[in-house]
């Protein structure tokens, strides 16, 4: 257990500190395509941020979010018992050595609990992978801007891709602003909110340059990376050519009556990174090359 936890503490601290490769890779990718000269000078700030929060090792952001943990846990994975406990006590763990900003607050008190562990916090979400022993732990960190973004909403379904395309640029153009673009966007499609919510916030962890495997569902994320390039944004709002790092949309199969649309960011610190962690307690960091903990 002791084991556990501290490679999980280190893991969180990890991705608190230092964005993923492909996240990095994107920010270089779009200030080199920024045209207006605000644009360049804030891309100019978050690299010296980026830079500054290694050298420092420090948080790439003050508010480094409430966790959420998504976890593709192996059905022969040994450790599975012990897992929400040991994610518990890592969180309280980092917290401390990170050092994490205590973010967790109680609704009906108003108290903050000072740890970043709180009901129902932090958040899991798992996926059961059947004959496996190892486990996939994705963590992301949910900040407050990138998160005040987050909408759904359940559509007639004769309002169609016209009228998903407009939910998305409402949401975008009337909120996007909160969630210090260029952002990186999530949208969500299924039958209910909470299904079309949770593939939003699904769809912001996969790789910024994977295409989504259905063609359909490819040219969705295409129209809508252009059409939100062309509110010209641009980057921390003020105005530029750049503003998504990426639109990644994720479906489920619907019902005939209902057409749920979920609506989700990450900001340019997007702090989300993947563990696998094999049974023997030996780990690999995908998004995070030549990085150990
Ligand atoms: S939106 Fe992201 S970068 Fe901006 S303050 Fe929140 S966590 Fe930090």
């Amino acid at each position: 257990m002791e084991d556990l936890v501290n490679l999980l503490s280190k893991f969180i601290r990890l991705v608190a500190i230092r964005l993923p490769d492909d996240v990095y890779n994107a920010l270089k990718e779009l200030s080199s395509k920024e045209n207006s000269c605000w644009g360049k000078e804030v891309y100019s700030i978050m690299f010296d941020n980026i830079k500054l929060a290694l050298e420092k090792n420090v948080p790439v952001c003050q508010d480094t979010g409430v966790l959420m943990f998504f976890v593709d846990a192996g059905a022969d994975f040994p450790y599975l018992n012990v897992l929400p406990d040991a994610i518990h006590a890592a969180t309280i763990r980092a917290t401390e050595e990170a050092p994490l900003r205590p973010n967790v607050v109680e609704p009906f008190t108003e108290k903050n609990t000072g740890n970043n562990v709180g009901t129902r916090l932090p958040w899991i979400e798992w996926n059961i992978l059947p004959n496996t022993s190892y486990s996939n732990i994705t963590l992301y960190l949910a900040g407050g801007g990138t998160s005040l973004t987050g909408q759904a909403k359940v559509l007639p379904p004769a309002s169609g891709f016209k009228g998903v395309i407009e939910f998305v640029l409402e949401v975008i153009s009337s909120y996007g602003l909160n969630a210090c673009p260029p952002f990186l966007v999530g949208v969500g499609l299924g039958t209910t909110v909470e299904t079309a919510a949770i593939l939003s916030k699904r769809a912001l962890l996969r790789p910024i340059g994977s295409r989504n495997p259905d063609p359909n569902a490819a040219s969705l994320e295409k129209i809508l990376y252009d059409k939100i390039n062309g509110l010209e944004i641009g980057p921390q709002g003020l105005g530029g050519s750049t503003t998504a790092l990426a639109v990644h949309v994720e479906y489920s199969a619907r019902h005939p009556a209902t057409l749920a649309v979920g609506v989700s960011t990450g900001c340019w610190a997007h702090r989300r990174g993947t563990m696998r962690l094999k049974s023997d307690l030996s780990y690999e960091l995908p998004s995070y090359e030549g990085v150990e903990l």
